[in-house]
């Protein structure tokens, strides 16, 4: 799936018509040095390993607080031996918290990661058609990948040193495409609270739904072509292609109080739920076609804003 959708954006690349080409190249570059770590790196197999890693680490009996302080003058200690080391952007120790329910890019290692925690309920199920994996962990896939490509990753390189790599009057029109997110968002009201949200706090992770969604749907495209359609859910009349938006809707279905949205629209740098999927989706030719939303209305309306 990682690959498929990795394709898909690099497709994206290369049909910008807003993107010079020694940008272009550059673009590529870096997009095909991302690193992508998936479920758990294969050393935490090697008891070998595990031991040399935990070596040092002592539990007593019965103190909690002696186990405590244990524990964090290890981790200390194991973070200040390798602080003259050459830096490994691969060092499997990196990828090893695999237990977490979330997904990762990293600017500075240029690597994306997709603990196994994440690989499971609405997200993943190797047991189901792909149109909801797609829909599911392929969305966030999508998302990890652009965030190399957002308002912050696009300062950084294929190794992950701070560099601009843009030329001039691309970099105009990136950021052009990024305002207009920052403004239809910031004209996003969250009914709860009667609040807007705070565009230019979550752009980056709006840009990166955006981009996102549309490479794992066009990520499951390719899919087929390799592995032929699939069929649909008993009892629903649902396409493929719907269905792959409506498991990408099911990811952030949620709900919260007031006093916590109030709070995230101050702090978080991501988006109120039901805009990381509205968002998209109106932003989304696919989606009004799939769905035969008329120009103007709620969910197509007239104008867009697309950045990748
Ligand atoms: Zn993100």
């Amino acid at each position: 799936m990682v690959n498929y959708i990795h394709e898909a954006f690099n497709d994206i690349l290369h049909n910008l018509e807003w993107m010079d080409e020694a940008t272009r190249q550059r673009a590529l570059k870096k997009s095909k040095s991302i690193y992508s770590s998936i479920a758990y790196p294969p050393e935490l197999l090697d008891d070998s390993k595990i031991r040399e890693y935990y070596d040092g680490l002592m539990f007593t009996q019965g103190d909690l607080l002696q186990q405590y302080r244990n524990l964090t003058k290890f981790t200390t200690h194991s973070i200040f031996k390798i602080l003259r080391d050459k830096v490994n952007k691969r060092d499997w120790r990196i990828y090893g918290k695999v237990a977490v329910v979330n997904a990762h890019y990293n600017r500075v290692y240029n690597s994306i990661r997709f603990p196994a925690g994440i690989l499971q309920g609405v997200f993943f199920d190797a047991e189901r058609p792909m149109y909801q994996n797609f829909g599911g962990i392929g969305f966030i896939i999508g998302h990890e990948i652009t965030h190399g490509f957002d308002n912050k990753g696009k300062q950084f390189d294929g190794n992950g040193d701070l560099s601009n790599w843009w030329e001039k009057e691309t970099e105009i029109k990136f950021l052009e495409k990024a305002r207009c997110i920052i403004e239809q968002y910031g004209n996003f009201t969250v009914p709860e609270v009667g609040l807007n949200i705070n565009g230019k706090l979550t752009q980056g992770e709006d840009i990166a739904d955006n981009g996102g969604v549309k490479e794992a749907y066009y990520g499951y495209k390719k899919w087929i072509k390799d592995h032929g359609e699939e069929p649909l859910l008993p009892g629903l009349s649902y396409t493929p292609s719907q269905l792959f938006w409506i498991s990408a809707g099911n990811v952030w279905c949620g709900k919260s109080r007031p006093e916590l949205l109030k709070k995230l629209l101050l702090i978080d740098t991501h988006s109120p739920k039901r805009f990381r999927i509205n968002g998209p989706m109106m932003n989304s030719e696919e989606f009004s076609r799939d769905f035969n939303c008329p120009v103007g209305s709620p969910m197509n309306p007239k104008d867009k804003c697309k950045v990748w």
